[in-house]
């Protein structure tokens, strides 16, 4: 594999880029090697700097649902952008979009837009603490919610509940507000909310947590958080950056009937262009300025690009039923691993909802906590990761990042995949 024109480009980019790139995981710590500068997509394939061809399972960390480059998506970009990128006004994009989220994410009653998931996430809990008037929010260990300071929080030591800083630069004030309870574990949090008892303005979860491996939630699981979240008068905030429009139309909410009061939103909603938006119950949402106390705005918020692609892709995943030709998918990708998975019991796990995949190299058979994400050999992923990049497949550059199906992905791709994954598998074992 020829990676010269990547080199040369990730020693540029390290002069004038921290680290060479615009956020972390790009820069390929966690599996050593080069980073590779891509620099065209169609469908499921991925075309770098040096023309290596791959088979592409990162999708953007997830929001080419539709794959690369998809045509529909494109005229509509292309087609509203010949009349202008941005107005600060309202645009009736914005309208077109709001009312298709509304119509397909149960509990969205009212929607607000911005540029990332970061912002929506951030936002969803100012409203919180707005409306609850409360101020201490709780986290689960194990979900991802973007960059914002007081969410940048990990579990304390021991019995400790109070987060302490996962970043430099946030401060403990940041940091005291923020409660860590364990995802997957209702007990630790009923007696978490139970000591904090009219403190706590809102919990956050990821639904299907999706950046720290796959964890699939135990059974009644996130209806006993809904259940306590309502006893104590505590809005539940389902972070859906990831799940929202992958695990189905409405979601992980509609999949698993369990509504949240608020829900955010970003990467499929923008089809590759920077989106987020949070939303949720009518009188929360009236709490948000102009209608309400709870300040913010956006200069590109409900930007009309941004908002065609989005509108664009709704559209199609509808008219393309292809939350079923997914699962297809799936099931054909699954059929094919489960040899595999079963000759490497004991060493290697696959995890899988729908178009999400995770892979583990653990002795367990089931994954269900972040301690046993944090227990696997994140040195033979690397290794794992860097064969199959020489096989032409492209996984997201980390142990604890999934991989996605699109829509994109063709039987032969599927199968290519897998019989890369079985040859790296025996290069790895020797067996
Ligand atoms: C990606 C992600 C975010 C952050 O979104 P950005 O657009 O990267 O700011 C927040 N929450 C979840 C669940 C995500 O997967």
């Amino acid at each position: 594999m020829k990676t010269e024109r990547s080199e040369k480009l990730f020693e540029e980019a390290k002069t004038l880029l921290p680290g060479g790139v615009d956020s972390p995981v790009r820069a390929f710590k966690s599996v050593g090697g080069t980073p590779l500068f891509m620099k065209e997509g169609k469908g499921s394939r991925i075309k770098d700097e040096d023309d290596n061809e791959y088979i592409d399972y990162c999708m953007s960390w997830g929001p080419m649902i539709l794959g690369h480059a998809d045509e529909d998506v494109l005229k509509a970009v292309t087609d509203t952008a010949r009349y202008g990128t941005s107005f600060g006004t309202p645009h009736r994009n914005e309208v077109e979009l709001a009312r298709l989220v509304i119509e397909a994410v149960p509990s969205i009653e009212k929607v607000r837009f911005v540029s990332s998931g970061t912002e929506a996430t951030m936002s969803a809990i100012r409203l919180a603490r707005g409306y609850t008037g409360r101020d201490r929010i709780v986290k689960l260990d194990g979900c991802y919610h973007g960059h914002a300071d007081f969410l940048l929080v990990a579990a304390g030591s021991g019995l400790a509940t109070f987060g302490t800083p996962d970043s430099a630069g946030v401060t403990e004030g940041n940091a005291r507000d923020t409660l860590v309870a364990p995802y997957n574990d209702l007990n630790a949090l009923e007696r978490l909310i139970e000591a904090e008892k009219g403190n706590i303005a809102a919990v956050i979860l990821e639904p299907v947590p999706c950046n720290y491996g796959l964890i699939l939630p135990k059974e009644g699981y996130l209806r006993g958080v809904r259940e306590l979240c309502t006893r104590h008068g505590i809005v539940l905030i389902f972070d859906e950056v990831i799940n929202g429009f992958r695990i189905s139309m409405g979601g992980a909410q509609e999949y698993f009937g369990v509504t949240p009061d608020l829900t955010t939103l970003g990467k499929i909603i923008g089809a590759g262009l920077p989106v987020g938006a949070y939303g949720g119950r009518a009188d929360i949402m009236a709490m948000i300025a102009p209608e309400g106390p709870v300040y913010q705005a956006g200069t590109l918020s409900g930007n009309p690009l941004a908002m065609a692609a989005g509108i664009a892709a709704l559209h199609k995943l509808k008219s393309i039923n292809a939350y079923s030709l997914l699962d297809k998918k799936a099931d054909y990708m699954n059929s094919l691993l489960s040899e595999a998975k079963d000759k490497y019991k004991g060493e290697f796990h696959i995890e899988n909802l729908g178009s999400i995949y995770a892979f583990y190299f653990t002795d367990l058979e089931k994954i269900e906590s972040v301690d046993q994400v944090r227990a696997c050999n994140m040195e033979k992923f690397a290794e794992f990761h860097s064969r199959m990049l020489q096989k032409g497949i492209y996984l997201s550059p980390s142990g604890y990042e999934v991989a996605f199906l699109s829509t994109q992905h063709s039987e032969e791709d599927i199968f290519k995949t897998v019989d890369a994954v079985k040859k790296s598998l025996t290069e790895m074992f020797g067996r």
